[in-house]
């Protein structure tokens, strides 16, 4: 087993990391940035390390730092959580040739899906079903481009093929749009994520964001944990997610889970992993596939009963699953609310000093949290300050949960979105089931 874990991350993700090694007796090593040294994790980490100022380039995502804090303490294991370098393979690769344990796939796999356009390519080949699109990228040339599209058929979106949270894509209405929005989103692309190969998809109209968790232990077995819904999105970024999503019946999920669980087994996948699909009138669409643990995945370990960390940390560790798919089971219904330290009408950001915290609780309700009373939400980083999560025998018994926790939380000091999140639960079209990915924009 790994004996002591460097937690290359921060916020609600690295104490949620620190309470897994906890559990399984792995020593752990929190490392930093400047404004960071009050974060809840840092204090109850066995040993802590400040790897950079308030900039993540110069702290979270500084590989030298990182590997240093790793040598000087004496670890033996990365986990890098989610966002920062979790899905940067040369990250990976370093830890491994440090003679570190990464936790995550290997180099080689995150390199593969993180290119989108490889990641489709490679699902088509398997029969996974994909979003018809131009099958590869696209170049400058505008009347081939018009054909691309017409053969597509409008509306068609403009992706980035290393795109990631929601940015790098623009949807094209008509012809006449389409070259300058190649040109921006290409311009943006090599900006942002300093690659500027793009794509193009069909932009669906109506579709809801379905995603299937897998583990897998890099030795050709893999398990599936089911689905989660993930439709409420603003500006493509998920807000709110549930697991089970509604109208995906036992035939359907057994369907998708083993084509998912095949192609894990095909590529000897190694750790978590998650595979993002639209769904629209019956139909699911491979859209790209995460290589890491995702925020959302408490919704799942509520219904599954499985910690997703801990199966990860024991991947990582060279242990084959512990699980077989016939031993998961999904039971009731569960509910996660991004909690944000933003307006809950503008979405205006809104760090700064916690004066009084007060986190809910009870039977089926989980904070994911690294709040306290007295801690200052710095200005530098996500504006998501925790997750509330709640399980209960069925939905309208998770939203009456939803609702009740959200009354009983408290954050004094900074505003955050807990309004925006009642509104949800209080809107009939979200009860009904009746969401697509464009509920909150309408
Ligand atoms: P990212 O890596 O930035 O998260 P994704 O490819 O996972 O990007 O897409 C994020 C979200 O963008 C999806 O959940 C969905 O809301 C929207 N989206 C992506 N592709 C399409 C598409 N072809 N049609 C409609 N919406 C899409």
């Amino acid at each position: 087993m790994i004996k002591k874990l460097v937690i290359a991350n921060r916020g609600e993700i690295a104490l949620r990391i620190l309470r897994a090694c906890r559990d399984l007796g792995i020593a752990t090593v929190a490392v930093h940035s400047e404004p960071d040294r009050e974060l809840i994790h840092v204090l109850l980490a066995d040993e802590s390390v400040c790897i950079g100022p308030a900039a993540s380039a110069d702290s979270y995502l500084n590989i030298p730092a990182i590997l240093s804090a790793a040598e000087v303490t004496n670890a033996d294991a990365v986990h890098p959580g989610y966002g920062f370098l979790s899905e940067n393979a040369t990250f990976a690769n370093c830890v491994e040739e440090a003679d570190l344990v990464f936790v995550g796939p290997r180099g080689d796999t995150i390199d593969l899906m993180g290119d989108k356009i490889a990641a489709i390519k490679l699902m088509s080949e398997l029969g996974v079903p994909c979003v018809p699109g131009s099958g590869g990228p696209i170049d400058d040339n505008n009347s081939r481009n018009q054909t691309i599209a017409a053969d597509i058929g409008y509306p068609v979106l403009i992706k980035a093929a290393g795109g990631g949270g929601g940015r790098g894509m623009r949807v094209v209405e008509k012809a006449g749009e389409l070259a300058v929005a190649i040109a921006t989103t290409r311009a943006e692309a090599a900006a942002n994520f300093a690659n500027d190969v793009i794509y193009m998809e069909k932009y669906l109209g109506n579709p809801r964001h379905i995603e299937f968790q897998v583990l897998a232990d890099g030795q050709g077995n893999a398990i599936h944990l089911g689905e989660r819904d993930c439709s409420i999105q603003r500006r493509h970024q998920k807000v709110l997610e549930e697991a089970p999503a509604l109208g995906i019946d036992d035939e359907t999920r057994q369907r998708m889970g083993e084509l998912c669980v095949s192609v894990c087994e095909k590529l000897k996948y190694r750790g978590a992993g998650t595979f993002e699909f639209l769904f629209e009138n019956g139909e699911f669409y491979f859209i790209e596939m995460n290589t890491r643990v995702q925020v959302e995945h408490p919704v799942t370990e509520a219904i599954t009963g499985i910690d997703i960390i801990k199966e990860q940390l024991k991947i990582a560790a060279g242990e084959p699953l512990t699980y077989q798919q016939q031993d998961i089971e999904f039971r009731g219904h569960a509910i996660e609310c991004r909690i944000n330290a933003e307006d809950p009408d503008s979405f205006l950001p809104s760090p700064g000093r916690v004066l009084h915290y007060h986190a809910p609780g009870g039977p089926g309700v989980r904070m994911d949290s690294h709040l306290y009373s007295g801690y200052t939400v710095p200005p530098n980083y996500d504006s998501m300050i925790g997750k509330l999560i709640v399980h209960s025998e069925d939905r309208p018994g998770a939203v009456r949960r939803m609702k009740a926790a959200l009354g009983e939380m408290i954050v004094d000091g900074i505003t955050c979105n807990i309004a925006l999140h009642e509104r949800i639960l209080a809107d009939s079209r979200f009860t009904d089931g009746e969401v697509s990915i464009h509920f909150l924009d309408q």
